[in-house]
């Protein structure tokens, strides 16, 4: 499944539907569940997307804690989640999709769990505020511009997404107009109206997606302002974000876990690294002033210009970027006898696979820093490494990308056994 689809808001990937996880809110003793009525949202219940709404944060990362003990706790020692300071509104990528009722007039929001009914909503507590102004401001623009919202069902109609990506360091926000049809009526005095309310927006795009689809994004983009891209630091380095690009949605956090996941690998100068799974390159960048050589690979070939670009960026020079089956280059890399002294793997949430763990064992690194937004494939994975070969779990360290959801990301440090 591709990470676009929109019935799901909340996940890191974005493509994978919500794995239901061992203990629940409302299970748990302590954390009755508030009733519709009761919660902090309007939209819950109908949403789908924040199990933990009205469980108190503190309670949230102890429930999470004792999760992830459960699950992993027999590969090595968990340390304690690392949570949030503030964890509100840490969605960095914000969704709407646009539906017009006879009764309500046009409405923004998301898909029903499960439907594709439209939930409307106006704000968040997951998303960036800036970003649900914007969209409720489109909203309110598009009856005085006469523009049809699309109809799912007839096609007709023009309008039906709008995706706002904010850039946490640099404040540079990106607004995504999704439209059945590359013809939008008066786009200029449209993208002029939508900047004198927001004058902080960086780029408008129009986005084509003609299909039946419930993909949100399609593929062609037409820049109505801007440069079609926006740029953010991340642990020190820029990244370039266009329409499609994967990045983390909670940039707070991932500067965390980026820095545990350097400190897991424990550099010394002459190490070659491999970074699979590596997207636009971000973990491969943020190690690569500390070590010989990085070599990443990513299957999308999108993600993998990105981070081409983004070595060039930053002046980076010793990175190499490919585009493959993470699996089948281990494979191709093992064949050739070749040697890593660290290897980076950050897979989607269905995890790697037996051929990609073979490999990597063959190359023989010293570490392996697994970092894993499916704790349940996690332990699959785990399971395999340590019951085949010498290799132990030495720690394991979660962190909250999701606050408000029940997903951990976790990030594991793997090494040689007696190294
Ligand atoms: N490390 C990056 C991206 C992690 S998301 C970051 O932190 O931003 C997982 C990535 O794995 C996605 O970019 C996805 O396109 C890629 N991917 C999925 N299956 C793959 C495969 N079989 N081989 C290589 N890459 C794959």
């Amino acid at each position: 499944m591709s990470r676009e689809v929109a019935k799901v808001k909340i996940t890191k990937r974005q493509e994978a539907k919500v794995q239901p996880t061992k203990v629940q809110p409302g299970k748990e003793a302590g954390t009755k569940k508030a009733s519709r009525t009761q919660s902090r949202c309007p939209a819950s219940g109908q949403c789908g997307g924040c199990r933990y709404i009205d469980v108190e944060y503190k309670k949230q990362l102890s429930l999470k804690q004792k999760m992830m003990e459960e699950l992993l706790g027999r590969f090595g020692p968990v340390k304690p989640i690392v949570g949030m300071e503030n964890p509100e509104h840490y969605r960095n990528k914000v969704h709407a999709v646009f539906h017009f009722d006879r009764k309500k007039g046009i409405t923004s929001g998301i898909y029903e769990e499960g439907t594709h009914k439209v939930v409307s909503i106006d704000s968040c507590l997951l998303e960036n505020e800036k970003a649900d102004r914007i969209i409720v401001a489109i909203r309110n623009m598009l009856s005085s511009f006469k523009i049809r919202v699309y109809d799912e069902d007839t096609g007709y109609g023009l309008f039906r997404h709008v995706m706002v990506r904010t850039a946490h360091k640099t404040g540079q926000v990106m607004v995504i107009l999704v439209c059945a049809s590359p013809i939008f009526p008066s786009k200029n005095n449209f993208v002029k109206a939508l900047l004198k309310q927001f004058p902080e927006i960086s780029t408008v795009i129009l986005n084509v997606n003609d299909k039946k689809t419930s993909m949100v994004l399609g593929t062609r983009n037409i820049t109505l302002y801007g440069k079609g891209y926006i740029e953010d630091e991340l642990c020190g380095k820029l990244y370039k974000l266009s329409p499609p690009s994967f990045y983390q949605i909670n940039s707070v956090q991932t500067e965390k876990l980026y820095m545990k996941a350097m400190e897991y690998a424990g550099f010394s100068r002459k190490d070659v690294v491999i970074d699979a799974y590596c997207g636009i390159g971000t973990i491969g960048l943020t190690a690569a002033d500390k070590v010989q050589k990085v070599i990443g690979v990513e299957l999308n070939e999108d993600a993998i210009k990105d981070a081409v670009y983004n070595a060039k960026r930053n002046h980076i020079e010793n990175a190499d970027f490919y585009c493959n089956d993470a699996g089948r280059f281990m494979v191709n890399m093992a064949e050739r006898g070749e040697h890593a002294d660290v290897v980076f793997m950050d897979p989607p949430r269905s995890g790697s696979t037996e051929a990609f763990l073979d490999s990597v064992m063959k190359l023989a690194p010293r570490r392996l820093v697994y970092v894993s937004c499916g704790p349940d494939t996690l332990a699959r994975d785990l399971e395999y490494l340590i019951s085949k070969y010498k290799y132990e779990v030495r720690e394991m360290t979660p962190y909250d990308l999701f606050p408000f959801t029940e997903h951990v990301e976790m990030v594991s440090l793997i090494c040689k056994k007696n190294s």
